[in-house]
This record gives structure tokens, sequence and C-alpha cells, in this order.
């Protein structure tokens, strides 16, 4: 008797809770994997990369950039290569701040002031934040 199959990976359910769902254990650790990236980290658009700087905006689910900017920093890292690229982002108030960094590592935070009605390339000011 088939009783059915994981509606991810077909393999056969062979619990009462897997049949409820239609999914095995292992897609389902897999996918709380996911959600838990979604939930417990902060969610945010790469918007522009250029030669020396990334810009990526906030987005509403999970946490805040502020909040975890030092996982920001690493999967930025990861993903394009930080060394000389300055980090600015918009949080969820429209506010265009740094997030200041050394090769990847997290340093801290510098107010863009000078981004008043948006992101703009060409106002990023060349400053030389102190480490
Ligand atoms: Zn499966």
């Amino acid at each position: 008797m088939t009783i059915g199959h994981c509606k991810i990976c077909g393999r056969q359910l062979k619990n009462w809770l897997s049949v409820k769902f239609r999914i095995g254990p292992i897609c389902r650790a897999e996918e709380n994997k996911q959600m838990e990236l979604f939930m417990f980290h902060a969610n945010y658009d790469v918007v522009e990369i250029g030669d020396n700087y990334i810009y990526i905006e906030e987005s509403n689910e999970g946490k805040t950039v502020t909040n975890d900017a030092e996982w920001v920093i690493e999967q930025l890292h990861e993903d394009y290569d930080l060394a000389g690229k300055r980090v600015f982002y918009k949080d969820c108030y429209g506010e265009v701040d740094e997030i200041t960094h050394v090769n990847g590592v997290f340093k801290g935070f510098e107010t863009g002031k000078y981004f008043e009605g948006g992101f703009n390339k060409n106002k990023i000011k060349d400053v030389v934040w102190n480490a």
C-alpha cells in the first residue's frame, strides 16, 4: 500500500506526520533551516555594486540590518569580496548609512547624512574613517 510520497524529493513517506504534511523528515529539516535563516537574520537586497562600494536596502522581514550588521558584512564579504569596498545601506526609515569594516570584518556605523534623498554614488564622500 502506498501512503504517499514527499512533495519535494518523492521518497516514500513512513509516518503519519510526514504523510499529513506530504513532506519527509529530511526535506522538513532543510525547510526549517531555510526558515531560520529567513527569520533570524537580516533580509536585504543588493541594489548596486561599484568598484569601491556596495549599496544594499533592508527589507521589512527578519532582523534589521543595523541589528545584524556583523552577519550582513560577513555574507557580503563571502559573496562579493568587500576588500576595498565601502558598504552603504538604506534602513526601513529610508535613511542611508554606512557600515564600516576592515576587509570584511565589521567595525561600526557611520551616518551618511550626505545621502539625503537617497543613495547616489556621486555623493559618496572621500572619507577615510578612523580605524
Ligand atoms: Zn523529501
